[in-house]
């Protein structure tokens, strides 16, 4: 998949067995000095791979404790010693080898060593692979907020070895599956057939069709991407679900929840949402969307001791929200979806309340 990105483009190059493929690297790297940032869970499983790829090249690695808790200033300032201690140079590559925590904050690493370097993202979840390695954003949290510290800094590649979700927790699989999901609802409907169709194999992680669920998948990010780039307008089609589901995730506290899970139930509410605002005729498109994320094992309902008057003042404290007006994504009949402004507050509570 190409991404157009100021006046140039570059390459997400999708398959099984690119960790090996030798020409690829080459053609990616060459001679130039390469820094490698890992985490501990994906390093043991998928390092030795790419070391391999890299013995001719000065090479070098630094391997985080895994978790969103050290996508943090601590790790960017360790990392940034690490890279001027070696006297790495500016025309040196920087590889993320991990899931959307590594690829941020390599990211902005590489975004911010000496105004800016090269980096490889390598995704090694199913989140990573079809949203965080597209699209540019690299940001670290601040103890004030998630990724409140960042910039905009496009990849060399992206190099989405399918073989690395061999060894992904069912759980991440499955929350990686609720962004895939994500693109079939914003614009995609005719991706939607043809997930329930291949479900089972998604759910065995067949080579082929996950490939094809991946590929479409970052075509659909790149296209939303390209035509806005710095986030202006339509890119803001991205938060489906997540206006509810980053609600979910902050009243259950980080590490509840995955990121995936939320975001499943948040486009469920969406949907609910959008019946009740008249935008969806009736309930039959959530119904085939709550059998999709059932199968994958993805929650479509609320705890049943969550507080709604909370969850609703999280809504109205994030940061892309205005006053007392909530802005949604929401579906509608016509096969794809709208971003809705000053949407009522008593709509929304009408929502979270209906239990079927
Ligand atoms: P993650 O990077 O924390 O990975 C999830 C867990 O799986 C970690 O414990 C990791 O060590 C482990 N893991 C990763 N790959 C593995 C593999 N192949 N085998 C075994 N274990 C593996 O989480 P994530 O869901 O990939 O990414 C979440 C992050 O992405 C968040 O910080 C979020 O803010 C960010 N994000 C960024 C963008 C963007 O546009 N930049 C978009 C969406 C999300
Ligand atoms: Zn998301």
């Amino acid at each position: 998949v190409e991404v157009p990105v100021d006046g140039r483009s570059y390459s997400i190059h999708i398959g099984t067995g690119l960790l090996q493929d030798t020409c690829l690297w080459q053609s990616l790297i060459g001679n130039a000095q390469v820094f490698v940032i890992s985490d501990d869970q994906v390093a043991g499983h998928w390092l030795p791979a790419v070391q391999q790829m890299l013995s001719a090249v000065d090479y070098e690695h630094y391997i985080m404790p895994a978790g969103e808790q050290h996508k943090s200033l601590e790790q960017f300032s360790r990392i940034m010693d690490r890279m001027m201690a070696g006297k790495r140079r500016r025309n040196g590559v920087v590889i993320a080898l991990g899931g959307g925590v590594v690829g941020d904050l390599a990211g902005f690493v590489a975004a911010t060593y000496q105004r800016g370097c090269a980096i490889i993202q390598v995704p090694t979840t199913l989140l990573a692979m079809v949203d965080s390695s597209v699209g540019g954003k690299t940001a670290i949290n601040h103890p004030a907020g998630k990724n409140m510290i960042g910039a905009f800094h496009h990849p060399r590649a992206v190099i989405a070895d399918l073989q690395t979700l061999t060894t992904l927790p069912a759980r991440e699989f499955a929350a990686g599956m609720a962004e895939v999901i994500k693109y079939a609802v914003i614009k995609d409907r005719e991706f939607l057939p043809w997930l329930e169709q291949h479900r089972e194999a998604l759910i065995r992680r067949e080579p082929q069709v996950l490939m094809d669920a991946v590929a479409r998948s970052c075509e659909n990010k790149a296209n939303i991407v390209s035509r806005d780039p710095t986030e202006q307008g339509e890119r803001a089609l991205l938060n489906l679900g997540h206006t509810f589901g980053h609600a979910i995730e902050t009243e259950l506290g980080y590490g509840s929840w995955l990121h995936g899970e939320a975001v499943a139930t948040g486009i469920i509410l969406a949907c609910k949402l959008a019946e009740r605002l008249g935008r969806l005729p009736d309930d039959s498109f959530r119904c085939r969307l709550q059998s999709l994320f059932n199968a994958f094992d993805l929650p479509v309902a609320l705890p049943d001791d969550i507080d709604l008057t909370r969850l609703i003042e999280h809504m109205k404290l994030d940061k892309k929200n205005q006053r007392d007006e909530i802005r949604f994504v929401l579906p509608n009949a016509n096969g794809d979806s709208d971003i809705v402004d000053g949407v009522p507050v008593a709509a929304v509570l009408d929502a979270l309340q209906q239990r079927d």
